[in-house]
């Protein structure tokens, strides 16, 4: 490609970093830019809820590379800017700092942003939100966690271990029911009321006033902070101002391609549709994000696969660790290998057609290999030995 191209990534989250350095690697010597709203060179987001909120590591550890590493591949970041509108036909991207810039081809990774219901609350996304976040924990010592997803779990568990008082509230009838099933959010329940935390489930939050908590049936908690852990919605703005394709996130095609001629989706906010689901799928999870930031480079350089990725993701809370691959639906049979009691098991969900479409590992870290594996080649269970 001529080397007089400009490919502009809108986002410096981990699938803008990733798109750019791929871009490098794969040769593309035009101009590389970043465009990225924070002011932090881009890093990964999993640490905010886990080793860095306890303060047991630094932004440097997350970033997902250091400054030299832009430098010498000639990598533009624009930090602390943002793109506010896209002219798709001209090719053209206005900037919060007045500039413009002129694109050949544009990946949107724009990630996602907390869902804030109409009440008093932290949410945490960015590394600014986790010094809040921290600050407030340890000054107070009362945390009160709206929602038992995997933040609201991962921040109960870190507060915890800064010595907090934690309470979370869930409708649901357990932790991450909605993702897991009510059998493994059960394990989730009786995890977190083992280290303490005050699990309020089927419960609702009315008000939060000063330090007070009010719960839909007038129960009230006393809080130093409250934490709005309610999910993430895909930031579609720009793309919806400039007229592409937006559902669930920005329309893309296997390719991530969008609606809109040279213009691509990545990472939290593309609705891409998945070859081996048949249907498009919004992934929130930093593999995807990583691998989707290489695919759409690949993509932005006329050489694209299509992306058919197995969604993957993990979580880490006290002395628990956990891998899934694949995609369940909520009718899948599950089946538990090992033993939850001791908190060492492996989990399949298994599909209509007796094939397994997700596992998962509980603190078995060398299981992930075949779990992957059966998961990958739609295998049944009988494939793998226990
Ligand atoms: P983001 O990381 O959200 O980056 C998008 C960037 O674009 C942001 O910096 C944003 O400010 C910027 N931006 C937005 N609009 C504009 C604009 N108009 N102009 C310029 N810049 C803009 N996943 C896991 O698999 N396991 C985990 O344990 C895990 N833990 C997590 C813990 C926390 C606290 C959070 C928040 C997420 C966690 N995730 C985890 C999810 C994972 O971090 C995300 O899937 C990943 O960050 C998505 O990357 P992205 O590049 O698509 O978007």
């Amino acid at each position: 490609m001529s080397d007089r191209m400009t490919f502009v990534m809108v986002g410096g989250g981990l699938a803008g970093a990733k798109a750019a350095e791929t871009l490098r690697d794969e040769g593309f010597d035009g101009r590389v830019v970043i465009v990225g709203a924070e002011p932090q060179l881009p890093y990964e987001r999993p640490p905010l809820s886990k080793s860095y909120l306890a303060g047991d590591s630094t932004l440097a550890e997350a970033q997902v590379h250091d400054d030299a590493f832009y430098a010498t591949r000639d990598i533009e970041l624009l930090t602390g800017v943002e793109a506010t509108a896209l002219d798709p036909g001209a090719h053209r991207l206005r900037l919060t700092d007045g500039g413009e810039l002129r694109y050949d081809r544009l990946l949107i990774a724009t990630g996602a942003v907390p869902r804030r219901p109409p009440i008093a609350g932290h949410v945490l996304r960015s590394v600014a939100d986790a010094d809040v976040l921290r600050a407030a924990i340890e000054k107070g010592g009362r945390l009160v966690v709206i929602g038992a997803g995997w933040i609201g779990c991962e921040v109960a568990a870190t507060a915890r271990g800064l010595g907090a008082e934690v309470t979370v509230v869930e409708q649901g009838a357990t932790p991450l029911e909605r993702v897991l099933g009510a059998r493994l959010g059960t394990f989730f329940a009786d995890l977190h009321r083992g280290h303490g935390v005050d699990l309020r489930l089927n419960a609702g939050v009315a008000a939060v006033e000063d330090r007070t908590v009010r719960l839909t049936d007038g129960r009230e908690l006393t809080a130093d902070a409250v934490l709005l852990a309610v999910g993430v919605k895909p930031a579609t703005g720009l793309a919806e101002a400039a007229g592409l394709e937006v559902g669930d996130g920005i329309v893309a095609d296997q390719h991530l391609r969008t609606s809109a001629p040279d213009v691509f989706a990545a990472g939290d906010v593309a609705s891409a549709l998945h070859p081996r689901y048949g249907r498009r799928i919004r992934v929130e999870h930093w593999d995807n994000a990583q691998e989707q930031g290489v695919a759409a480079a690949r993509s932005m350089l006329d050489a694209p696969e299509p992306y058919d990725k197995v969604p993957y993701f993990f979580s880490d809370q006290y002395d628990l660790g956990l891998e899934y691959v694949g995609l369940h639906d909520p009718g899948d049979e599950l089946v538990i290998r090992g033993s939850i009691d001791e908190r060492h098991f492996q989990a399949f969900w298994i599909g209509a057609d007796g094939t397994v479409s997700a596992g998962m590992h509980v603190n078995d870290w060398d299981s992930i290999g075949p779990i992957r594996a059966v998961v990958e080649s739609r295998g049944r269970l009988e494939s793998i030995v226990s």
